[in-house]
């Protein structure tokens, strides 16, 4: 098997301890031992150090959400305040800071806690709800149902059609960027099928041998990206402009020319902290 890039915020993070989740009592000992901290947040994201550290202090009062331990101290966090980072764009910049030890923390505590801020209320039956089991789900106080953190899948590909590779532009991207398309997958849809309906949707072309290569949790707000690669059948674009201001084929020569930032290259390939980029790598590798 070759090695594999591992994307950023993959990996195993904290010791989530589910098992001590539905016993409160165990939870608030743990709230009291000294080795106990919790998460500093700034600005709606967990605060990072000038070390790209995550930033931790002494725990005050009974923080509701417990993430788990690590080297053996238990990881708390307060409900986050203020809005949730309106896009992941706005925080390149932090990703580009964070050490990618502390990333997967930082996607659970952040997806965890954008998942509270927007499930204060039941589905059910509209009545206020309120964290439980350390914070991995939420209680109705009118009709009783209990509702779990989600997570949203979306897929994102590289089509490959004789040695090159389909990317587009969206409209938000800075200038000369282009990246793998992407979507989310649709309720009774495979990961096969919502590949393939993508690639046609936004650039008119069928695929065929749909192949998964690897996943990263994408917590703007609560996401998991899947990232896969696609024989693609022809190589005639047909653009759906609402989605994209344009999409084409590179070559691996122009792929490895961005991946290493040559101010000649054809495009602006993505930034270090997303998928898009990691499959690129994996693909300018020859593998797939
Ligand atoms: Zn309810």
């Amino acid at each position: 098997m070759p090695l594999r890039p591992d994307p950023f915020f993959a990996g195993e993070g904290l010791d989530r301890a589910d098992h001590l989740r539905a016993d409160p009592a165990a939870i608030a000992s743990l709230h009291g031992s000294g080795e106990a901290r919790q998460l500093v947040w700034l600005d709606g994201a967990p605060a990072v150090d000038e070390q790209g550290r995550l930033r931790w202090e002494a725990v005050e009062g009974s923080p509701p959400l417990f993430l788990g331990f690590s080297r053996g101290s238990p990881r708390f966090s307060a409900l986050a305040d203020g809005d949730a980072p309106a896009t992941a764009y706005a925080h390149f910049q932090l990703l580009g800071l964070l050490d990618a030890a502390d990333a997967p923390t930082f996607a659970a505590a952040l997806s965890l806690a954008n998942w509270h801020r927007r499930h204060g209320y039941c589905s059910v039956c509209g009545k206020p709800t309120e964290p439980n089991r350390g914070g991995w789900s939420r209680i109705c106080g009118g009709c009783g149902s209990e509702h779990y953190p989600r997570v949203d899948p979306v897929v994102i590909m590289l089509a490959e059609h004789g040695g090159r590779v389909l990317l587009g532009r969206q409209p938000q991207y800075p200038p000369g960027r282009y990246s793998a398309l992407a979507g989310f997958v649709e309720p009774g849809e495979s990961i096969e099928a919502a590949v393939a309906r993508e690639i046609r949707e936004e650039a008119g072309i069928a695929v065929s041998d749909v192949r998964y290569l690897m996943s990263q949790p994408w917590p703007f707000p609560n996401s998991l990206m899947i990232g896969a690669w696609a024989e693609a059948l022809g190589d005639s674009l047909r653009i759906d402009t609402n989605e994209l201001d344009d999409a084409r084929w590179f070559s691996r020569d122009e792929v490895v020319a961005a991946l290493g930032n040559d101010p000649a290259a054809a495009f602006q390939a993505p930034p270090p902290s997303a998928i898009a980029r990691t499959l690129l790598e994996h693909w300018a590798d020859g593998l797939k």
